[in-house]
């Protein structure tokens, strides 16, 4: 058959199942009970819509009268159109005061309740089995699904497993009693062919720490509790089907799928889910069903769209990595019917599941089928329980076999699933909005999708392309490691077994443009393993410290005069030296400082933008501006160099914090005398080689590893040095302000310090925030790179409410981590950065032991690494020391506060201000943490740490900086001395016209 000979007869299938069903609307769409309402007016107003919604997520949490009260004032309150429901509700509310208000709570605790029912078949087990056993009745199969919350431990993984195996115990019991849907013949089978029971499982529930960085790890664990039901499902001859959860996951998941299938090959009724919206899918499907061949297995695959679409893309974005969903809704339409029909060619050794509300991909899907003579038993359809009714019922009549997905379990978890089907139903893509909700043309409704991808991509006008400074491209943060990539997961290995090829190499010092080599010299060392020496350092004594400031002195002037243009060239050239070597360069911090692999890319990501930013930023600056526009006078605005800048940079972002000032030093026109951290100066050589390979003239930066007690002071009081840029410790920095006070003879400027010091970073856990959010952020903000970030989290602010709840999950999720060396990515916290470093951490742990309550301590390795315990230290007040000095380890302080005024309180009660986290629901008191959580970085309902260049600049006040923000417009200027340059162009009572002079109008 042709394809335009297929595309009418869909055409007619479809046009027949529409009069079969005409008249009919989905409950949901049904505007005389109040969702259908709710939805209506959301359709019709998207502020309404994302208030509503965002109410039924936070709904579940809001446990007592008050909190629920208040939310509704918060949500609704301000809310102008409100839909009649509500703004009745609202009315009587307010008429009646507090009685109103619980008149109100009534109203919409039982109705979103009653929302909820439509989409899940039950709370418990028992109400699950008695509900579909009723749909049984009416001819429907189901797929059972057990909702959950988000897994963060091995506990709550055990504990999902576990409903399962008792729920697949409770239904072996009752199928027996089942009679065959269809004509089951005497197979006792649904249709003939079908398990009655059949079950859905997420995959990432059965393993907190699933993560594509840990693949193996994370395929292991998964398996290990994905066999224990699979063998309850052969047990009770029933089919299990592994859902697909995002893309993150997606080969895990296939992975765990074929191990499964290969531990199991003779058992047919083994499936997993495909998401036609992923551009990846088309090849996926090739391969999975040329494995099958060659394993020569069974297999079923459940065909959807895909559930997380505004999730993936918005990801995608944010990380700057390609989209891996198709854009235009028409492409995943003509996916699903290419691989429908990949998949039905492929009937004799793949069962398929067509899941599909849409009436044109039903309609093909049946077409297809018939063309290509497949027999019934190996296509069935599948629809989600609540949605679609009529088409539901539809398919029933015409074919016969149909399938609801039947979630259940409790409300938390449930209002997650709720809101998913809410935005499925009222996007503006969704077919059943535009069948049943706002009546599209039948046409087309049913057009080919082909068709309509053609329409839609001639329509799509292409963004004229945007410029930035000097005519570059604007700037865009450098992509993130992506560990769904198979190639980025290869390289870490691979890298550092390239690196480990280079150890123990000797490193100079590089003054002048000159390699130079000391007597004194120090190894840099392995943290997680200190016998493996990284590199010898050579030393910078004083004498030497002394001819590199010389060096830049004397390069200065050339410097200076190199327009500012020019000089950002240089930055963007060492930008594209770096990127040529971006996992080598991770692959060296994960060896010389213990980052873990994540971690370490980040770090050099970030040096990259710094050089991007930076130089677009100075071709804005470099421009002298005209300012004020009185004619017959030019007043002109611009910045010249300090002179020569000491850079002394820390060890936790090696490369990137170190680069960064210097990229912002040197494109302001100041020569640098860079001082790394006696921990990382490997890394810090890697500057040396990006800017010679920059072309970066002799002089312009010179590289001086060396003991702080030895030359520290004396790059500080040198005379010849005018700008001091530093971040590290509160105690150093201080100390470096003190010193660079006193003006030497011959000095020439006022040192001008540029100084990012500590931080004791307080996160506020809310008694309505979203716990399965919270607790892995702050997991991750306070022992990431072991805590020692100064932006990391080390006080947690829990309200009374939700302390427990949040402690035993935390807890129990760090139970679920590893310490160990990074360069295994099963680890989730390494070794800290050297033996002074644990000592100092040590202590503090024994003194937080005294003053709270352990509540958790891991385990380390044993051996000569310089690993410390993830330590959790609970019971914590304000006034203890581990509550107010900074630990920079990981050691987290958890305080109990009575309500969010306190919390904000203690949250503010350090001397530092640097960063600050809030996980809340409630917009007062998200606007109220905006306005009173005074700290340089504030961040709302995600981790605290990994502030990015130009989104998040990033620096802090108090005792946590002199208010500097790298990676911001203004951080140049510190750099900088601006001058004013004024000319009298008249001369003669002639003054020439310029183009913005404020003449006489
Ligand atoms: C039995 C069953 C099991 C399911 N299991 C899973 C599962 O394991 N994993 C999962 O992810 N989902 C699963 N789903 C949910 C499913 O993904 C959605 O219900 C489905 O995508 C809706 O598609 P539709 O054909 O019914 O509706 P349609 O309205 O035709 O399609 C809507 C879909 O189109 C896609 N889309 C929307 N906008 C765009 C755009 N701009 N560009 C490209 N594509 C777009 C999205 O996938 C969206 O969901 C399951 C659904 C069913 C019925």
């Amino acid at each position: 058959m042709n394809n335009s000979e297929l595309n009418s007869r869909v055409i007619a299938r479809g046009k027949e199942f529409f009069s079969t069903i005409s008249g009919e609307k989905p409950s949901l769409f049904n505007k005389g009970a109040w969702m259908g309402k709710v939805m209506d007016w959301s359709m019709k107003n998207e502020t309404f819509k994302i208030q509503m919604f965002r109410f039924v997520d936070v709904f579940p949490s809001l446990t007592n009268g008050r909190l629920l009260t208040d939310h509704i004032r918060e949500y609704f309150g301000e809310e102008k159109d409100m839909p009649p429901v509500l703004s009745t509700g609202a009315k009587v509310a307010g008429m009646l005061g507090s009685f109103g208000g619980a008149v109100l709570n009534k109203v919409l605790t039982t109705n979103i309740q009653e929302m909820a029912r439509q989409f899940i078949v039950g709370e418990n087990t028992k109400e699950a089995i008695k509900n579909m056993e009723r749909l049984r009745k009416d001819g429907f199969a189901f797929v059972v699904d057990v909702l959950g919350e988000a897994t963060l431990s091995e506990a709550e993984a055990d504990l999902y497993m576990n409903t399962y195996l008792e729920l697949l115990d409770s239904l072996k019991m009752e199928q027996g009693d089942w009679k065959p849907l269809g004509q089951g013949g005497s197979s006792n089978l649904d249709w003939g062919h079908a398990p009655k029971v059949n079950v859905a499982v997420k995959p990432t529930a059965l393993f907190c720490l699933a993560n594509p960085q840990d693949f193996e790890g994370s395929v292991v664990a998964i398996l290990d509790r994905v066999r224990l039901i699979t063998e309850k499902v052969i047990d009770l001859n029933g089919f299990l089907c592994i859902d697909m959860e995002s893309y993150r996951h997606k080969d895990i998941i296939l992975e765990v799928y074929r191990r499964l299938k290969l531990e199991f090959p003779n058992y047919p009724h083994l499936g997993i889910v495909l998401q036609a919206y992923l551009t990846d899918t088309d090849q996926d499907l090739a391969d999975l069903l040329d494995w099958a061949k060659q394993k020569k297995v069974q297999i079923s695959i459940r065909l959807v769209k895909g559930a997380y679409w505004d999730y993936e893309t918005v990801k995608a974005k944010q990380n700057d990595w390609k989209i891996p969903v198709w854009t235009i809704k028409a492409e995943s339409d003509a996916a699903y019917e290419r691989q429908a029909r990949m998949i039905l060619e492929n009937s004799a050794i793949c069962h398929f599941a067509a899941a599909s509300h849409n009436i044109r991909t039903i309609s093909a899907v049946m077409e297809i089928a018939h063309e290509l003579n497949v027999p019934d038993e190996r296509y069935e359809f599948q629809v989600l329980y609540g949605m679609a009714e009529p088409v539901r019922k539809g398919i029933l009549k015409v074919a016969g076999r149909i399938r609801l997905y039947c979630p259940y379990g409790n409300m938390v978890p449930g209002m997650g699933y709720l809101v998913r089907r809410l935005l499925e139903n009222t996007a503006n893509e969704s077919f059943l909005r535009q069948s049943f909700a706002e009546d599209a043309q039948i046409e087309k409704l049913l057009e080919n999708p082909v068709l309509t991808v053609e329409r839609e991509r001639a329509a799509r006008s292409k963004k004229p392309e945007e410029k930035g400074p000097g005519g570059l491209k604007p700037f865009n943060n450098e992509a993130m490691v992506d560990f769904t990539r198979a190639d980025h997961r290869a390289e870490f290995p691979k890298q550092i077994a390239e690196v480990r090829k280079q150890l123990g190499r000797t490193y100079p010092l590089f003054i002048g443009g000159k390699e130079l080599k000391t007597s004194d010299t120090i190894p840099s060392v392995n943290p997680a393993n200190p016998s493996e020496v990284v590199g010898i350092i050579c030393q910078a004594g004083t004498k030497e410290v002394g001819d590199a400031i010389a060096a830049a002195k004397a390069a200065f002037p050339a410097w200076r005069d190199t327009s500012p243009a020019d000089r950002a060239q240089y930055l963007l050239k060492a930008a594209a030296a770096a990127r040529k070597r971006i996992f080598e360069l991770s692959a060296w911090q994960v060896l010389e400082i213990g980052k873990q692999w994540d971690q370490a890319y980040g770090d050099v990501t970030e040096a990259i933008d710094f050089l991007e930013y930076y130089a677009r930023e100075m071709i804005k600056m470099g421009q002298p501006r005209r300012i004020g526009n009185a004619p017959g006078e030019l007043n002109h605005y611009l910045y010249d160099p300090k002179g020569v800048a000491a850079v002394i940079a820390p060890w936790n972002f090696p490369f990137a914090i170190g680069l960064g000032m210097a990229s912002a030093a040197l494109v302001a026109g100041n020569c640098v005398v860079f001082k790394p951290s006696g921990l990382t100066s490997v890394i810090g050589w890697h500057m040396v080689e990006i800017f010679r390979e920059a072309g970066l003239p002799a002089g312009v930066f010179n590289y001086t590893p060396g003991r702080g007690s030895v030359m520290g002071d004396f790059l500080v009081d040198s005379p010849d040095v005018s700008l001091i840029a530093f971040t590290g410790s509160m105690e150093i920095g201080l100390r470096i302000i003190e010193r660079a006070a006193k003006v030497y003879p011959g000095q020439a400027n006022v040192k001008k310090i540029v100084c990012e010091m500590g931080g004791k970073n307080a996160i506020i856990i809310d008694d309505d925030s979203d716990l399965d959010e919270a607790v892995p952020h702050v997991l991750y903000s306070a022992f990431g790179f072991q805590g020692q970030k100064c932006s990391a989290c080390s006080r947690v602010i829990v309200l009374d409410a939700v302390y427990d709840r949040f402690v035993d999950r935390l807890v129990a999720m760090a139970q679920a981590t590893k310490v160990g060396p990074s360069e295994d990515p099963a680890n989730y916290m390494g070794a800290v950065a050297d033996d002074k470093a644990m000592k100092t951490i040590v202590e503090y742990a024994n003194i937080g032991k005294k003053e709270g309550q352990l509540l958790y301590e891991s385990k380390v390795p044993a051996g000569g690494g310089y690993f410390v315990p993830m330590t959790i230290i609970g019971n914590i007040k304000p006034e203890h020391r581990i509550a107010q000095e900074e630990i920079f380890g990981p050691v987290l302080a958890i305080m109990r506060a009575k309500d969010f005024d306190q919390a904000i309180e203690w949250a503010n009660s350090t001397k530092f201000a640097l960063t600050g986290g809030v996980f809340s629901r409630s917009p007062e008191h998200l606007q109220q943490a905006r306005r009173e959580f005074r700290v340089g970085n504030l961040y709302l309902n995600r981790n605290n740490t990994g502030a990015l260049v130009g989104r998040q600049p990033f620096g802090g006040s108090r005792m946590s900086g002199v208010g500097t923000k790298a990676g911001g417009p203004d951080y140049l200027l510190h750099f900088m001395d601006p001058r004013v340059i004024t000319e009298n162009t008249m001369r003669r009572g002639f003054a020439p016209v310029e183009e913005d002079d404020d003449w006489v109008s």
